[in-house]
């Protein structure tokens, strides 16, 4: 799960993630996995052509990094 950590934490640097997105996943990575995407991925929703979360095109630099990262 190193891979998805440091997207996470790549995220965070810079700034794709909000401080609650990377304080959520890393403690929900340490349980499971898919818990913790599942999260982010609930924040990050599609709103027609953006994200809720971020108000950025769908799909947002938070999806991107998740799915970058191959999970
Ligand atoms: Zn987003």
């Amino acid at each position: 799960m190193g891979t998805l950590l440091e997207a996470i934490e790549r995220g965070s640097v810079i700034g794709v993630l909000g401080a609650a997105d990377a304080v959520l996943a890393t403690k929900q990575l340490a349980e499971r996995q898919t818990q913790a995407l599942n999260a982010i991925r609930e924040l990050h929703e599609r709103e027609t052509t953006l994200c809720i979360e971020c108000a950025d095109k769908w799909p947002c630099p938070t999806i991107r990094a998740i799915n970058e990262a191959g999970a």
